[in-house]
């Protein structure tokens, strides 16, 4: 079927404000709704197209395109839906609030269960995993206790003691749902809503399970393995799909998702991919050079100090920082170079530092191309 032009479907030209398209859109969606016009196809047709046209000039970027390129612009993955795809719980679910109070209580009717019963989902589980750095250096394996609920085992997850103590719901007769007239400010109206009997099930269980007492669920603890990369950070979330909670009586699994967590380390300060270090070297160090020993994640690597090397010294040590999260390469290893002042010293050992005071060695002479310094200033300031 050739489609129709978007702006032609809500009654509204090309220059129609958000607020216009809107308001086009609601009296469609009223005029066709399926409950004003019960049974009828056509109708629905209308209802659902109006639906696409309102999904595609309701966003922006959609409407551009479609501006831009016509249908053909709709097509693709990136194209969105289309509203004749879309279930009637889909338009409801994603539109519903169009409808503000017209309908009275027209939002829960948005949840019921038109065309078949929806797929019920778990709630999902959130559980902290703290590492060390070590583990978000190397990634790491995790066991994870959680406490969730599952599907009984007894029943399956009907909620039923057996098959014979389950029965179509006489009420809605296994719909899940019971309409009714009312009066609104449109006129009569034909509302659907939850059949009060079953709660919406279709079925009603004459004799429980007795392990779940008709719930479906049980509470149990379980120990859930997961694999989490290297390079994570702090507040970083995984999500394990269904490793969540079970729903009530069938459906399919929440998710468990996983929020990362951080042990300080004691030498190593993180600052994203990068770790930093704060060394420590004595005044004849500084002047003579040495070599000294400095820890990584896993392990100490040695490096030279020259003579002469000044404090606030930044040594870099190239990807010997963390990994990229999902990538590649490596961060690096700022070492941070500081020149211990003994605070008391012996009356000998003042007496020989006493000579260098006249030692025109030991007069100050900057470096005033020192750029170290301006960076490790702005550093402060960021
Ligand atoms: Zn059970
Ligand atoms: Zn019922």
């Amino acid at each position: 079927m050739e489609k129709r032009d978007y702006y032609e479907i809500l009654g509204v030209s090309k220059n129609a404000t958000k607020e216009e398209i809107k308001k086009a859109y609601r009296k469609q969606a009223i005029k066709f709704h399926p409950d004003k016009n019960p049974g009828d196809k056509k109708a629905e047709e209308n209802f659902k197209e109006a639906a696409e046209a309102y999904e595609v000039l309701s966003n922006e970027e959609k409407k551009a395109r479609y501006d831009r390129f016509g249908h053909a612009g709709m097509s693709g993955s990136s194209g969105g839906f289309s509203g004749r795809d879309m279930t009637m719980d889909d338009i409801f679910s994603s539109f519903g609030d169009i409808f503000g109070d017209a309908f009275g209580g027209f939002g829960a009717f948005g949840g019921s269960r038109r065309g078949g019963k929806r797929v019920s989902k778990g709630s999902n589980l959130r559980v902290k995993v703290k590492l060390n750095l070590h583990e978000v250096a190397n990634g790491a394996e995790k066991k994870i206790k959680v406490t969730k609920y599952d599907t009984c085992e007894t029943c399956g997850g009907t909620g039923a003691a057996d098959a014979q103590s389950m029965s179509t719901c006489s009420t809605c007769h296994g719909s899940g749902h019971v309409t009714r007239l009312t009066n609104t400010m449109l006129g009569q109206m034909q509302t659907s809503s939850v059949c009060p009997s079953c709660g919406g099930e279709g079925k009603i269980i004459t004799k429980k399970c007795l392990t779940c007492y008709g719930e479906g669920i049980v509470q149990k603890e379980d120990i859930i393995k997961i694999n989490i990369p290297a390079g994570v950070a702090k507040g970083m979330q995984m999500t394990v799909g269904g490793k969540g909670n079970a729903p009530r009586r069938g459906g399919v699994n929440g998710d468990l998702l996983v929020v990362i967590d951080e042990e300080d380390h004691p030498d190593l300060i993180r600052e994203g991919n990068d770790l930093i270090f704060n060394l420590f070297i004595s005044i004849p160090d500084a002047i003579l050079g040495t070599h000294v020993e400095v820890p990584t994640v896993d392990n100490n690597v040695k490096i030279k100090i020259d003579p002469g090397t000044q404090p606030g010294k930044i040594l870099r040590l190239r990807g010997k920082g963390l990994p990229e999260v999902n990538g590649y390469g490596h961060g690096d290893l700022l070492v941070n170079v500081n020149v211990w002042i003994p605070k008391t010293i012996t009356r000998e050992e003042a007496k020989t530092i006493e000579k260098f005071r006249e030692s025109e060695s030991f007069e100050p002479k900057p470096d005033k191309d020192d750029k170290g310094f301006f960076e490790r200033m702005r550093g402060y300031f960021e």
